[in-house]
């Protein structure tokens, strides 16, 4: 066992030296040490993560056999010791996180990851859809008057109840205006919201925590605007922030809806911050990768978990319902660095890395 200690600390020393390593400054990343990660570093490195693989592979089928029920090991950290990326999700809407509802499991519960969301709007304007909440709150919430009222503060705390599924651990909220459902990006961000506002709230953020990824919806044509405009103001403010210290910003849009559309998406028009590459990517997490008892479990759960916390809404149920869960897709625009690639590729692989599902 203390040859694996010792083979751990040295492999620790070479992968922090490789251009892998995420810019969070904690050292105990573990997701780092999947192959893909490890697959550019120089011989030694190589060599030592061999030797360490082999030596825990033989570890591991000694206890096996020693006891096939016992508990993890102090070899295996638990999810509290874990650490690993720190991501934040910007969306426009409470529910609109859905789409990457596994995939942010994953990051926290597998990866033992940071995970962030911030709000841009106060989701008032989700009232006409909540006829089936009427009864649960006690309230006319498809009243607008009404809702404009009290919805912002449900949809916080549905917002917040499906967090706790997915492992969000800090919110910000920036309570703009959820008015002006168009699909011109532009006439809201002109009249709708504060993008003064936004755009320096969003400075705060981005300065104030080390992010390793920025999760947002792909911008395609026939969305709601305000969902293209959150990403339009994300990406701009990440071009704002110093080279250095950028994390690497990623559109995503799950299987299930628009399919063709999103395939042909290259960029929103007028709006050139918005390109994506198309050489790299789409990376992928397929909800219904399998697990548990004879492998009968699978993600789609945990994203039907967090759906139906938002009890006031409707439509996001409408589209993840159905007997595929679907598979959740990242594209890297193209504003970020070129070693963009090679960082997602290596968070992706990670991800998607047994054991399931944790
Ligand atoms: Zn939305």
């Amino acid at each position: 066992m203390g040859v694996i200690v010792w083979a751990i600390r040295l492999l620790k020393v070479r992968v922090a030296e490789t251009s892998f390593q995420f810019k969070n400054k904690r050292p105990d990343r573990t997701y780092e040490w999947s192959p893909s990660t490890d697959f550019h570093a120089d011989p030694m490195t190589r060599t030592l993560f061999t030797i360490l693989m082999v030596l825990s592979s033989l570890s591991a089928l000694s206890a096996m056999s020693a006891c096939r029920d016992a508990p993890a090991t102090q070899d295996s950290p638990s999810l509290s010791e874990r650490s690993g990326p720190s991501v934040l999700v910007i969306t426009a809407h409470p529910d609109d996180e859905a789409m990457f509802a596994a995939t942010m499991y994953r990051v926290t519960h597998a990866l033992g990851g940071d995970l962030h969301l911030a709000l841009i709007t106060d989701g008032a304007g989700g009232y006409r859809f909540s006829t089936l909440a009427e009864p649960l709150y006690g309230t006319s919430l498809t009243d607008e008057a009404v809702a404009r009222t009290e919805l912002p503060a449900i949809r916080k705390k549905e917002l917040e109840a499906g967090g706790r599924i997915v492992g969000i651990s800090q919110y910000f909220y920036l309570d703009q205006p959820d008015e002006g459902k168009t699909e011109n990006a532009d006439s809201v961000m002109k009249y709708v919201w504060d993008t003064d506002q936004i755009a320096s709230r969003l400075d705060q953020i981005l300065s104030e925590h080390s992010y390793d990824f920025i999760f947002t919806h792909l911008p395609i044509k026939p969305f709601h605007a305000h969902h293209k405009a959150a990403t339009i103001l994300a990406l701009e403010a990440v071009n704002r922030m110093p080279p250095e210290r950028r994390p690497i910003i990623l559109g995503s849009f799950s299987t299930g809806g628009m399919d063709d559309v999103v395939a042909q998406f290259q960029q929103l028009e007028g709006f050139p911050v918005t390109a994506i590459r198309k050489d790299v990517g789409p990376w992928t997490f397929d909800r219904a990768t399998p697990f548990g008892t004879d492998n009968r479990l699978h993600y789609g759960i945990i994203a039907n978990w967090l759906i139906s916390e938002h009890k006031s809404q409707g439509t996001m149920q409408l589209f993840m319902a159905g007997p595929n869960p679907g598979t959740e897709r990242f594209w890297l625009y193209a504003l970020n660095p070129s070693t963009a690639a090679e960082k997602a590729t290596a968070l992706f692989d990670a991800i998607n890395a047994p054991p399931h599902p944790f």
